[in-house]
């Protein structure tokens, strides 16, 4: 109690505190102490913040590159419709239902059975978000031309 008032009169005599609390008579040099020390936390701030950075890009690039690839390669080697050897590819997996018309069907089914631009993996999404496929580029380039033909009809 006592203490405090006795704050109270050094408060009204000096003016309000300086960093460590001393009096005026220190101000000046104390206000270069702050700066530096301002400076040293501005610094550690700087480098904590870069640092937790540096950590999130990390694990968001670990996150992003440890999709693993499904292997969905059939055991066929050759394109039925084309009669040419089928490649090797990693593409996009396309979750979820993939409403189509029976046009389209069609086509997909008669026409470039084996283009697997994108893999079909169904209505459960897993964890995989590639697949490596064997397509036939046959297939992919009557893909393509069916796809730009249908868009000009429309
Ligand atoms: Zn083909």
């Amino acid at each position: 109690m006592k203490k405090k008032i006795e704050d109270r009169r050094w408060k009204i005599e000096n003016g309000p505190y300086t960093f460590r609390g001393r009096g005026i008579k220190d101000r000046e040099s104390e206000t270069e102490g702050t700066r530096a020390r301002i400076d040293q936390k501005m610094k550690r701030f700087w480098f904590l913040y870069g640092l937790s950075l540096l950590g999130c890009i990390a694990i968001l690039w670990l996150v992003l590159n440890d999709t693993s690839i499904q292997d969905a390669r059939g055991n066929d080697t050759k394109c039925e419709v084309h009669h040419v050897p089928l490649k090797e590819d990693v593409v996009p997996i396309v979750y979820g239902m993939i409403r189509r018309t029976g046009e389209e069907s069609q086509a997909r089914h008669s026409l470039f059975p084996n283009a697997y631009s994108t893999y079909e993996a169904g209505c459960v999404v897993e964890k995989p978000q590639k697949a490596r496929v064997r397509y036939c580029p046959l297939c992919r380039e009557a893909e393509k031309e069916w796809e730009d033909n249908t868009k000009r009809r429309k």
